[in-house]
């Protein structure tokens, strides 16, 4: 018995067979039109259009010449694609995000963090560089004599203090008092009034110890040694409780970590990670376009603290900034860094083949120890 194959001998090619083949090209044609395939809007020179932003050490201009860690990573991706690329600036990482959803360009790199959010709208590539959010302060230093010296004076423990002394400079004149009233010499009025006053002022003096008079009868002179001996250890212990307290809140600022961002006014740019994290965390924000004007905000008092992405914060920590700020230890939250992408993006796994690559010959190692490496070390101190 023969089989019937496909196609072979005339029993094949029947009217019925060609109708539908006919309406399987008509179906498939239709269908593209419809639903077309993803695909990018090519420059029509054939090179990669490159959407950056400039952020400090990710990507700088440098005279015409992009440089910096994700300029020279993307140099090195590209050369792997065999393409050649355009790149394009944006002020601000919600344009330059819109520009590959738009897909007026193949793709975006800068500091650019994969959140789920972003992963719903854009493609990423795999990761390419491990950061995430730390908090940047003014040198405590830099916040002038005059306010510090206010501010203690007016700090809980310092009015707390205060209001021990007043305490017990009230109950020493009622002692005194009450063993003085009675003596005829005693420079302390018999009645309550003014004669409590008279004792507190001595107590409060003797207390500073600048006691002129001294009381007259056995006990009272007592209660004046005792109240001399008291007087002198609380004048030890409260001077001793300030200097600590005004030496600890030198070294560290009074922002130490998360918790004393509250009720401050912290700087990020607009749209970035650090800005929902603040809002999430019911942080007052201020919002900047430019990284560079988040510290200037710092600088000139009208932020307390910039929350942003630890190595960026630590390039300029450890360069411009030097002296002026200083970076807490704490990590508020690990992120990644990608190179971000028009959804179903064909460039997605040349460039991720690309990423490793780089990562397996060495040449990724040597790009993050030139840019991250001398300041890294310089950074700790
Ligand atoms: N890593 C930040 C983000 O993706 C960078 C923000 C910025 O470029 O200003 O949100």
């Amino acid at each position: 018995m023969s089989k019937k194959r496909w196609f072979s001998g005339r029993s094949g090619l029947t009217i019925r067979n060609l109708i539908c083949v006919l309406l399987l090209l008509v179906g498939m044609v239709l269908s593209s039109l419809w639903w077309p395939a993803p695909t990018i809007a090519q420059s029509p020179s054939g090179e990669l259009r490159i959407a950056t932003r400039l952020l400090p050490p990710f990507a700088m201009d440098d005279r015409g010449q992009y440089t910096g860690f994700s300029m020279e990573l993307w140099q090195k991706v590209a050369a792997e694609l065999g393409k050649t690329s355009k790149i394009v600036v944006y002020p601000t990482l919600p344009e330059m995000l819109s520009a590959v959803q738009e897909q007026k360009v193949d793709a975006a790199i800068a500091a650019i963090s994969i959140t789920a959010e972003r992963e719903q709208i854009f493609d990423f590539s795999y990761p390419m560089f491990n950061s995430g959010l730390q908090i940047l302060v003014r040198s405590p230093q830099k916040s002038g004599f005059m306010p510090n010296l206010l501010r203690d004076l007016f700090s809980p423990m310092f009015l707390q203090l205060f209001a021990i002394a007043l305490g017990m400079v009230v109950v020493a004149a009622h002692i005194i008092w009450l063993l003085e009233r009675r003596h005829q010499k005693s420079a302390i009025d018999e009645a309550y009034f003014p004669g409590i006053f008279e004792a507190a002022w001595w107590a409060a003096a003797t207390l500073a110890t600048q006691a002129e008079e001294m009381p007259k009868g056995a006990f009272g002179r007592l209660m004046a040694v005792l109240w001399m001996f008291i007087a002198v250890v609380f004048v030890a212990y409260f001077t001793a409780t300030v200097t600590t307290s005004m030496t600890v809140q030198t070294l560290q600022g009074d922002i130490k970590g998360l918790d004393d961002l509250q009720n401050r006014t912290v700087a990020t740019t607009a749209g970035s990670t650090a800005a929902n994290f603040l809002r999430s965390k019911q942080i007052k924000t201020l919002e900047v376009d430019k990284i560079e004007s988040a510290y200037d905000a710092l600088l000139k008092q009208r932020a307390d603290a910039v929350v942003f992405d630890a190595p960026v914060l630590m390039y300029y920590a450890s360069r411009e900034g030097k002296g002026n700020v200083q970076l807490l230890g704490e990590m508020l939250r690990e992120e990644s860094y990608g190179i971000a992408l028009a959804s179903n993006s064909p460039y997605r796994k040349p460039i991720n083949s690309a990423l490793l690559k780089l990562r397996e010959n060495g040449a990724y190692q040597a790009l993050y120890d030139k840019w991250f490496k001398p300041y890294a070390d310089r950074g700790a101190n």
